[in-house]
């Protein structure tokens, strides 16, 4: 008799994703390097296309048809991106053309406008790129002061610095939700509530978590939070940035042009409203909508049932990737309670360099990143120059990580067997 396994979400859906049903090197795609950027539902695919054959025209400037419908897709996908995080206004959701435009735009608005001399940010040392090069700019414009919260014994976001670290001075406190390279997901509602007390101001980095579980920006309070688009689904081009109502009614514009205004005279100009005052010149309209698709595909899915169906996946990576004695893992192992770890696993192999080992595995079909994953502070203080990165969402399979696992340890052995 045949016993039939239970179909898992990823079973269920992979014919959605027609990229991965492919070869590489004569190998299946195993395709890990989702928090580099996922891949696209047919459904996002669609969107794109439809598009561009039947509603192309520009924004909120015609009263033909075509722009119309144009103007009502692009709204309407704000309006889903509204209700996915649920916030408490559709005029909170400013479109960016990824999460460092809108981690740029709160810099520049609201950095270079509120913060003084002495002034202090409080960022981590796990932070992406992205959420520490705008902060540096504008701390050197204003004389504002960055502090990093450290990591604790486990690799995990070091609580007890931070509330040493927050005092009057700390006017902001930017920090990433889920890190990109320690997998760890920070206690971000603690954060925000502790850093309120002190009047500080919170941006939340959501680029790992928005994809990947269920997030609500009212019960977490945070001020600002920011997302990719091509990490949850989606297009490349589009991204998101969140704001409390009137903390972006009071922020002045980033970026100046069409779109942005009320009225124009040639030495002066008002501005448009909310969400309109953010975004200037004609946006990714297609994006948008697309972004759109993924939100309504994301939401029909489940973001819970994603989120405890890669939960599973990950005890699994991390079940095996842990036998490996030559492997060491970065940030919190899952035995630490698998609530604190996304599924990703960032490693070393001892003596291996880490761009030998993706590129040996990509012979095998297996996509994962090597490099400093946009966090070479980080790594610089894990005291490595570089790490291999496998990252997993809801369309892979166990099966996929018995497979890597299968090429990982081939690899090991391979240069084991060169150098002896
Ligand atoms: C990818 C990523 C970013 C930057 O996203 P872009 O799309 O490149 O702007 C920022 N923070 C984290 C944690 C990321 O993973």
């Amino acid at each position: 008799m045949i016993i039939a396994k239970e179909r898992t979400l990823a079973d269920t859906i992979r014919a959605d994703f027609p990229i991965l049903h492919q070869e590489v090197h004569d190998k299946p795609l195993i395709y890990f390097d989702n928090a580099a950027t996922s891949q696209k539902p047919k459904a996002v695919l669609d969107t794109l296309q439809n598009y561009y054959q039947q509603d192309n025209a520009n924004v909120h400037r015609a009263v033909h048809c075509l722009s119309a419908r144009a103007t009502e897709a692009y709204e309407g996908a704000r309006d889903k991106v509204a209700t996915f995080i649920n916030t408490a206004s559709r005029q909170e959701i400013v479109f960016t053309r990824n999460a460092s435009e809108a981690i740029n735009l709160v810099a520049y608005s609201w950095g270079l406008n509120n913060l003084q001399p002495q002034d202090e940010i409080i960022l981590t040392v796990m932070e992406h790129h992205s959420n520490l090069v705008p902060w540096q700019i504008i701390a050197q414009k204003t004389g504002a002061v960055i502090k990093h919260v450290g990591l604790t014994a486990t690799g995990e976001f070091d609580f007890e610095q931070f509330q040493q670290l927050l005092s009057e001075r700390t006017k902001l406190v930017s920090v990433v939700h889920v890190s990109n390279t320690l997998g760890c997901i920070n206690p971000v509602e603690a954060i925000i509530s502790l850093a309120h007390q002190y009047g500080a101001k919170v941006l939340i980095d959501g680029c790992q978590s928005v994809p990947h579980m269920p997030i609500n920006v009212q019960a977490m309070d945070c001020d600002w939070l920011v997302a990719s688009g091509h990490k949850m689904c989606g297009p490349t081009g589009i991204g998101f940035l969140y704001g409390k109502l009137e903390l972006l009614q009071a922020m002045p514009p980033f970026l100046g042009g069409g779109e942005m205004i009320a009225e124009v005279f040639l030495e002066h100009s008002t501005y448009a409203d909310l969400p309109h005052k953010f975004e200037a010149g004609t946006p990714a309209i297609a994006e948008a909508i697309a972004l759109g698709a993924a939100v309504d595909y994301l939401r029909e899915l489940g973001m819970d049932k994603i989120h405890a169906y890669e939960e599973e996946l990950t005890a699994y990576l991390f079940a095996l990737l842990s036998q490996i004695p030559e492997v060491q893992i970065y940030g919190p192992l899952p035995q630490t309670g698998s609530k604190s770890r996304a599924a990703l696993a960032a490693f070393t192999v001892e003596g291996l360099d880490s761009s030998d080992i993706s590129t040996l595995l990509d012979q095998e079909g297996v996509a994962i990143r090597s490099g400093h994953h946009c966090t070479q502070p980080l790594h610089r203080l894990l005291g490595v120059t570089g790490t291999a990165r496998a990252s997993l969402s809801f369309y892979n399979t166990q099966a996929e990580i018995d497979a890597f696992i299968v090429a990982l340890k081939e690899t090991i052995d391979f240069f084991r067997s060169m150098m002896d």
